[in-house]
């Protein structure tokens, strides 16, 4: 887990400045994680796509192409912003599932590669863009992930083409005249095991020999990110050698092995360490013996604790080595399931305190919402020189106002 890269005295500079709650990312951390990426795949023409579907403020975009990173983007939202941001067409992968006609013709005007995830989108996009660039999502059975929501192949998820449907998307996108130029695979988020990683990458290659024209073999992000202090991080080395034994049996056996542009599409290692939730400590209660720390993070703010249980290390600036206690963290939403740790140990923090979420950076944001009409918070950088600045602003309840019609 990474360290905390704020002082206390910084954390109040910017809870006041800024209000609160607010995500502050730490240029610095970002451009590391970059690197680390990029780091593992040697080979000249290989890339890393960043999944922004993690993390997709504009200026967080621009410093991870200006750190060299592609761009794998979900929908029609996020092909704008990363256009926007300044990823070139050829840079950016649409990574799209259940999609309609009108949106993969979207895509393809823009020039991109469409990454097509069933027979039936393949006739999609064979009717609609004829002539198009494609890759076809393969599901190869092998899933992993942090918690069953994010397990994305495998026999129990909605992704990606059976292999035994291989031949007939093949053949529909023959008939249309689409080039399938890419093959990709995504098994999961938080992938704990890297052998499943590297047995499906396997799976994918045995695929790819079959397509001799094939430009792009993408085999997924997922990498794992520890939340808690005693979790380890990945081991970058074993997973470099991986990619290189990856890399070499693609040159050994594929026909255009050489030409082929080896990619993996990270999002959450790339953004989560540098993220972190700065926000208030409101209210310290008990109720039927149990403590609670009531704050103003509700769920609306970070959904991934009421979402997928998730932990999220939880700092109380001035009062560590404090004697600890079992509290229950909770935001400010009408709901009982609003809670951001159960049962955590921490020290009695006073009303007023500022609290920190450490490792927010990825999927915070990006989920937040405006339930019970509570806006969404700011965000801030600390650039390389260690200045902040106000990367998005608050909403404010006059927002509420601008898509209604009355
Ligand atoms: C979400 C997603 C990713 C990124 O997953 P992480 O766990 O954030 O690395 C990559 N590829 C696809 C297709 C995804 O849906």
């Amino acid at each position: 887990m990474q360290n905390l890269f704020l002082t206390k005295e910084r954390i109040e500079q910017l809870l006041e400045q800024y209000g609160s709650p607010v995500y502050v990312y730490s240029e610095a951390i970002l451009r590391q994680k970059c690197a680390d990426m990029r780091g593992l795949l040697g080979a000249e023409n290989s890339h890393v796509s960043f999944s922004v579907k993690a993390n997709t403020n504009l200026s967080i975009l621009k410093i991870a192409r200006d750190a060299g990173m592609y761009a794998d983007a979900m929908s029609a939202g996020e092909i704008f912003l990363c256009k926007q941001a300044g990823f070139a067409p050829q840079e950016i992968f649409y990574v799209c599932n259940n999609v309609s006609a009108d949106e993969m013709r979207y895509a393809v005007d823009q020039g991109l590669v469409v990454s097509i995830d069933s027979v039936n989108q393949m006739r999609v996009l064979a009717s609609a863009c004829p002539g198009a660039r494609a890759a076809v999502r393969v599901n190869t059975e092998f899933g992993d992930g942090h918690s069953d929501k994010v397990v994305t192949a495998g026999k129990k998820t909605k992704f990606g083409v059976q292999l035994k449907f291989m031949q007939e998307v093949a053949e529909i996108a023959k008939a249309g005249n689409v080039k399938i130029v890419g093959l990709n695979q995504h098994i999961g988020s938080s992938v704990q095991n890297a052998k499943n990683y590297e047995a499906a990458a396997n799976v994918l290659i045995d695929m790819a020999l079959e397509f001799p024209e094939l430009e792009i073999l993408d085999f997924g992000g997922g990498f794992f990110v520890p939340y808690r202090p005693e979790e380890e991080d990945i081991d970058l080395d074993d997973l470099r050698a991986m990619f290189v034994r990856l890399h070499d049996r693609i040159v050994a056996e594929h026909p255009n092995g050489a030409n082929i542009s080896m990619r993996t599409e990270p999002g959450r290692y790339v953004v989560a360490d540098c993220g972190i939730l700065l926000g208030t400590v409101e209210d310290v209660k008990e109720n039927f013996g149990k403590t609670y720390v009531g704050t103003d993070i509700g769920f609306n703010v970070l959904a991934r604790p009421m979402l997928y249980d998730a932990y999220h290390h939880i700092v109380l600036p001035g009062h560590e080595g404090e004697q600890e206690q079992t509290v229950t963290v909770t935001g400010n939403i009408c709901e009982s399931g609003d809670i951001l740790a159960k049962d955590r140990n921490l020290p009695i923090p006073n009303v007023g305190d500022p609290i920190v979420i450490q490792t927010a950076g990825a999927y915070g944001y990006v989920m937040s919402s405006v339930y019970n009409c509570r806006m969404r918070p700011a965000e801030v950088l600390i650039d390389l020189e260690g200045r902040d600045r106000l990367i998005r602003r608050r909403e404010t309840i006059e927002d509420l106002l601008a898509p209604m019609l009355v």
